[in-house]
């Protein structure tokens, strides 16, 4: 697609939707500068492709479609049917699973499906035809009684929030902690690294239903082949949340043992992140769970997103490419670059390093908290996002720790170099920043003082290296 093209579509488009609301049209011309101007190193954002942008811009968000392909509670949708059935046909191909479920709205949408198909899989079936229930209108309600207290009583294991796992992983205050109960593994509290050998015998001791592996910041890679492993002691379904890392599956830098569609039952994403495409959720599944995982709508879903949907084929259809396998090495290098310049210039990163797209700084030493560091970062125009640490003495809201994410600057074009002078940049405004007090003058974990003419000089490199490696190139709105 040619430049002008692209210029023209957008600008027009601006201009449609100011005739109708403009401030509306202000705010998006306004985010397309401010992510220009902003170096965007938050771990689960991305630039998702204009061919993918302009896919979510249509009619097709007018259509209801609940149901499955062929299969749905509304006329009309033989068009949803081939976008529904492209995405997930792409989906299968990429990954090379058996089957794909594009309809999650989200990554939690997909987790609750998927913890919905699993129950229905290993609890609802098996205690059905048990008890001879053929359909499940036959069911009394002493029979929904009956029901309700086995599938509440099934157990989740997964990794806690501050070494690295995300809510839906059975973190207590969500649901995936209140539907189940619920346990969580760490890692080891000397080098920060997942310590199969404890998390095996946290396994055989609890018994979960369900494995959940994957996380959100933690900066290493995982062995799939032993996580299925130690599933398969305690009788257990792999279910492994690749929404952060799915990029670097689709991109071929996991592989092997640390590509979790060969060894996981389950397999859920989101499609905006390392990814790079539209905001979405999906599920890969084995023959086994593919029935129960069809059932998401209407076990969990509404209607699908269709623009949405089919916006995630022309994604996957990216990601199928040579080019795409290039941007995803490049993402896990540009991580090792980012860790190594923070090492060499004294900080301190929780595992020591990176094996992924993910680098977690711990801001302890620099005597700031998460949420400090997060605030200064930003007035330096550096955008991230404060992270726990594991066993995190300021817990989930202030926090000891920030994440950075290469996905994103890796799209603009960011190298080894930038991704040097971005750790420099960053350890520049943490070694200015102090952490601040509060209205009493008592110690604030929240207020901090950055030191005079250090967000300007820091905005000033940074503008170097963005103008060089410009956002959209060749996207000109009128
Ligand atoms: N799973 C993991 C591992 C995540 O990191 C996230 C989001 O940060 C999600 C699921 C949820 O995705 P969404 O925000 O699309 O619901």
């Amino acid at each position: 697609m040619t430049d002008s093209l692209i210029s023209s579509a957008y600008s027009q488009a601006l201009e449609v939707i100011a005739s109708v609301e403009p401030r509306i049209a202000d705010a998006t011309r306004q985010e397309l500068a401010d992510q220009r101007a902003s170096l965007k190193l938050i771990a689960s954002e991305n630039y998702a492709s204009p061919a993918v942008l302009m896919t979510m811009g249509t009619w097709f968000s007018d259509k209801y479609a609940e149901g499955t392909i062929g299969h749905r509670f509304y006329a009309g949708c033989q068009n949803v049917d081939t976008v529904e059935s492209i995405a997930a046909e792409h989906a299968r191909e990429l990954f090379g699973a058996e089957y794909a479920y594009v309809q999650p709205h989200s990554g939690i949408d997909a987790n609750l499906v998927a913890y919905w198909s699993i129950l229905a899989h290993r609890v609802e079936g098996p205690w059905l035809s048990d008890a001879g229930v053929k359909n499940m209108n036959d069911l009394s309600e002493a029979d929904w009684e009956k029901l309700r207290a086995s599938l509440g009583n099934q157990r989740l294991l997964g990794m806690s929030l501050d070494a690295g796992g995300h809510l839906t992983h059975g973190f207590r205050p969500n649901i995936s902690g209140k539907m189940f109960h619920q346990n969580q593994y760490g890692t080891d509290p000397e080098t920060g690294l997942l310590d199969y050998d404890a998390l095996r015998a946290k396994a055989k001791e609890f018994k979960p239903l369900i494995l959940v592996a994957g996380y959100s910041a933690y900066p290493r890679r995982v062995n799939f082949a032993t996580m299925r492993e130690i599933a398969d002691e305690v009788g257990a379904t792999l279910m492994v949340d690749m929404a952060h890392f799915a990029g670097l599956v689709a991109g071929k830098v996991f592989t092997g043992e640390e590509n979790p569609v060969p060894y996981a039952h389950v397999v859920t994403s989101t499609s905006h992140k390392s990814l790079r495409g539209p905001r979405g959720g999906f599920i890969l599944a084995t023959e086994e769970y593919a029935p129960s995982v069809d059932r998401g709508c209407p076990m969990v879903l509404g209607g699908p997103l269709s623009h949405v949907m089919a916006a995630k084929a022309v994604a996957f259809a990216e990601a199928r490419t040579p080019e795409f396998q290039g941007y995803a090495q490049r993402v896990a290098d540009n991580a090792k670059s980012l860790a190594e310049g923070f090492l060499t210039r004294g900080a301190k990163l929780v595992t020591g390093g990176t094996d992924n797209h993910i680098v977690l700084l711990d801001v302890s030493s620099f005597g700031l908290t998460g949420r400090q560091a997060e605030s200064a970062l930003l007035d330096a125009g550096v955008v991230t996002n404060r992270n726990s640490v594991p066993s995190d003495p300021n817990g989930a809201w202030y926090t000891s720790g920030i994440r950075f994410g290469t996905p994103a600057l890796t799209s603009r074009g960011f190298g080894h170099d930038e991704f040097d002078t971005v750790a420099e940049l960053v350890v520049d405004v943490l070694t200015n920043t102090e952490a601040g007090t509060n209205k009493a003058g008592a110690p604030s974990k929240a207020t901090y003082v950055l030191n005079d003419g250090v967000a300007d000089r820091v905005t000033k490199q940074s503008a170097e290296m963005l103008d060089a490696h410009p956002l959209y190139p060749g996207l000109v709105l009128s």
